[in-house]
Order: structure tokens, then C-alpha cells, then sequence
């Protein structure tokens, strides 16, 4: 199950920028009155793009030229009304117009079958890659990537190179797709896109278009992206909102039995545990590193929340986290009658024999190995449902 977060096109240039790619100046408006404004800001003609979570906005009449200020509102106020493949248009861009020499495609994907990165260039850029792949698949250079690997300067010049650019072009070809691989690895984006990379008259390259998909499954991992951009925030259920106002990843799933741990890859390795034991996990609880007693409870408290729990699996690698005060929040979650479920523990690292004589004066059994805590948990779920 792979489902995807596309960010807008105004949201996409802000992770541009931050990433220092030129992109032309501009800004977002939600009214025509705004889009005057910014309009007047950029003090030169602008594009009005429509902001939707579509292609081919401009055939759709999403994307419109103004030479004034006035022009621009007009636009927006048009362009507004629009619906694009059945979306409300709910925001504008307005940007510096381009003067185009060319239009080039840049983009980076995952090629599923060879399991590598593609990096994608193409000197005719403007129109859909699949449409150029139909018509001119000689035009389209591409460059595979080990995920374990990295893309390099070198790489990215002769990418450069294979598109026809000469000279120092090169160079500046190059950098976008090196930053399009370090926002590829920061954001464990699925797709990116630059179509069209303008080449302008005055001979400068810029980000005209920008698309972003990321895997939603890696989104926890990517908080701001959620909370700077607040796409899911109306979907968040009671349990999501506790978890990420306590900064903790949490992640619901269609199992039984509730995953805590600390640092999302024990917490993988950890569900996988209890895949291969024949279990299914409900919950994905990553408690971050140095987890007080407090916060032990609140994860334990949060997983309860969900009806669907009917074991919970707590699984430790004492490091910053101090096993003692792990074991002191399990305690408390107890006695607060927030566990009407199995419990299973495994904790082991800093503090572990203090953690397991705190659990032990409460009777409280805790195992040594993951394997052990996964086959154990499985077990229980198995004898309560
Ligand atoms: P899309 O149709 O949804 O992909 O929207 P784009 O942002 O790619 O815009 C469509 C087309 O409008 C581009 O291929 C360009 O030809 C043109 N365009 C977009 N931005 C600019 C700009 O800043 N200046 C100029 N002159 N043309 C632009
Ligand atoms: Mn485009």
C-alpha cells in the first residue's frame, strides 16, 4: 500500500528554496485583491497559476499572463472560479514571468522494477514527460540510482551534458539535480518534478513548475511537511493529534496488537517481529529518544485510545532512554487502569536491571530478545481473541 502526499505547486518551491534553487520571485493569494497586491510587489508582468493538485493546468486555462497589476487581478479572479480536473481552484501564484529561451524537463523518481532512483532530464521540456516519452523517447536521458548509493556532482554534469548543454550551462544544470537528489533523500519523496526548467533569454535557469509527492507511509518522519502545510490536520483522529502535539510518530494500522517503542527503525524491526510471528500490529508508537516515565505513559495511554488494540508490545533499546524510567511509566500506566490489554516488555540497554527490578516488585514479566517479546505477544492475542 503505497499512498502519496502531493504538496501544491506554491508548497513545492518553498522546499525548492529552502534548498537554495532559484525559483522566480513571487508569492500565493487567496483573492484577486491579493494577487494584485503581489502583483505590484514583483513590479514586473507576472504568470497567475492556479493552484491545484493537477497537471496540465495550463491547457485547463489555469495558468494566464498579466502586464499589469490589474491584469493579474482579473486573472485571479477568473482563474479562481475554475474547477481543474473536477479540484476548486483555492489559491493563485503569481510569479515574475519568464522570458523563455527553453523549457527543460528535471525530475527524479523510483523505477519499481529496477528498485533504483531514475533521474530524468530532457532538453524538451514543457510538455508531460509521458507525452515526450511517446513522442521523442530519444530526447528523455536517464540515470539510475542505488537508494543505498548517492548521485554524484559528476553524474549530474553528464546528465547535463547528454541534454546538449555546453559550457558553463553544465554547471548550473547540473545543481538542480543535485538538489532535487538531497530534497529526493530528505523528504523520501516518490516524485519530483521541474517541468518547465526555464532557460531564460538573459540566460538563467529557474524552477517554473515544481511537483512533489512524497510516500505517505514516510511521513512521520516528516512532520513539518504536515504541520508547516497542514493537509492532514482535518483528518487527524483524537489519538493522531495527542501523538503529534507529544511529538511522538505514530502511525494506526489495521492489526491488534499495539507497537511502542523508541526510534522509528526499532519500531519497524519491531513490527516485522510480530509480522513474522504470524501477528498483525495496530499501531506504529515511536516514543523518540530519552523517553521519560511520562512519556512512556502517555504512548501507552495514546495506543489504548484505539479500539482495535488487543495486545500492546513494548520494546526498548535503553540508550539516551534509561530502561528505569521506562519501566516507572509502564507502573504508572498501570495503576491509572490505562491497560485493559496483554502486555508484553522487552527492554534492554542503559538502566536495564533497574528497570527489570522496578517491574519485577510489581510482577510485571519482561523478556530479553525482540524474537521472544514477538512471539510471546502473539501468543496472548491469539488466547484473548
Ligand atoms: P502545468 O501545465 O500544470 O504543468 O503548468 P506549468 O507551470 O508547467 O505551466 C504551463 C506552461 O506555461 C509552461 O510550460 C510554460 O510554457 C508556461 N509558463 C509557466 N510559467 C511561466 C513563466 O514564468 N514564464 C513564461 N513565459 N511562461 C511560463
Ligand atoms: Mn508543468
Amino acid at each position: 500500500m503505497v499512498s502519496l502526499m502531493k504538496l501544491f505547486e506554491h508548497e513545492a518551491k518553498d522546499i525548492f528554496r529552502a534548498f537554495r534553487m532559484p525559483t522566480p520571485p513571487g508569492g500565493v493569494a487567496k483573492t484577486p485583491q491579493e494577487a494584485k497586491r503581489v502583483a505590484v510587489e514583483v513590479g514586473k508582468p507576472v504568470v497567475v497559476k492556479a493552484q491545484v493538485l493537477a497537471g496540465k493546468r495550463g491547457k485547463a486555462g489555469g495558468v494566464k499572463f498579466a502586464d499589469t497589476p490589474e491584469e493579474a487581478e482579473t486573472h485571479a479572479k477568473d482563474i479562481l472560479k475554475l474547477r481543474i480536473n473536477d479540484l476548486p481552484v483555492e489559491a493563485v501564484l503569481i510569479e515574475e514571468k519568464l522570458e523563455i529561451e527553453q523549457e527543460i524537463y528535471a525530475g527524479i523518481t523510483i523505477d519499481r522494477n529496477r528498485r533504483k532512483y531514475v533521474v530524468i532530464g530532457s532538453a524538451a521540456g514543457g510538455m508531460s514527460i509521458e507525452e515526450l516519452a511517446e513522442e521523442n523517447p530519444e530526447k528523455i536521458i536517464k540515470m539510475y540510482v542505488d537508494p543505498l548509493g548517492d548521485f554524484l556532482p559528476f553524474e549530474a554534469r553528464k546528465m547535463a551534458l547528454a541534454m546538449g548543454f555546453k559550457g558553463k550551462q553544465i554547471q548550473q544544470l547540473a545543481s538542480f539535480f543535485l538538489k532535487l537528489w538531497e530534497i529526493v533523500k530528505a523528504y523520501d519523496v516518490e516524485l519530483t518534478e521541474i517541468n518547465p526548467l526555464i532557460l531564460t533569454k538573459d540566460g538563467r535557469f529557474l524552477a517554473a513548475d515544481a511537483r512533489l509527492n512524497v510516500d505517505d507511509s514516510a511521513l512521520y518522519r516528516h512532520k513539518e511537511l504536515i504541520e508547516g502545510f497542514r493537509r492532514e490536520s482535518a483528518e487527524q483522529n483524537e489519538r493522531e493529534r495527542l501523538a503529534s502535539e507529544n511529538d511522538m510518530a505514530y502511525v494506526e494500522l489495521d492489526g491488534n496488537i499495539a507497537c511502542i517503542c523508541n526510534g522509528a527503525g526499532l519500531t519497524m524491526a519491531t513490527l516485522d517481529a510480530v509480522t513474522l510471528y504470524g501477528g498483525n500490529a495496530s499501531t506504529f508508537l515511536d516514543l523518540g529518544g530519552g523517553a521519560t516515565a511520562e512519556r512512556v505513559e502517555k504512548g501507552i495511554e495514546i495506543a489504548m485510545m484505539y479500539p482495535k488494540v488487543k495486545a500492546i508490545l513494548v520494546n526498548i533499546m535503553g540508550g539516551i532512554t534509561r530502561c528505569d524510567e521506562v519501566a516507572k511509566g509502564i507502573i504508572a500506566a498501570r495503576r491509572d487502569g490505562d491497560i485493559t490489554v496483554p502486555l508484553v516488555i522487552r527492554m534492554v540497554g542503559t538502566n536495564e536491571e533497574e528497570g527489570q527490578e522496578i517491574l519485577q516488585k510489581e510482577g510485571i514479566p519482561f523478556l530479553k530478545t525482540m524474537e521472544e517479546a514477538a512471539s510471546k505477544v502473539v501468543e496472548l492475542v491469539k488466547e484473548v481473541a
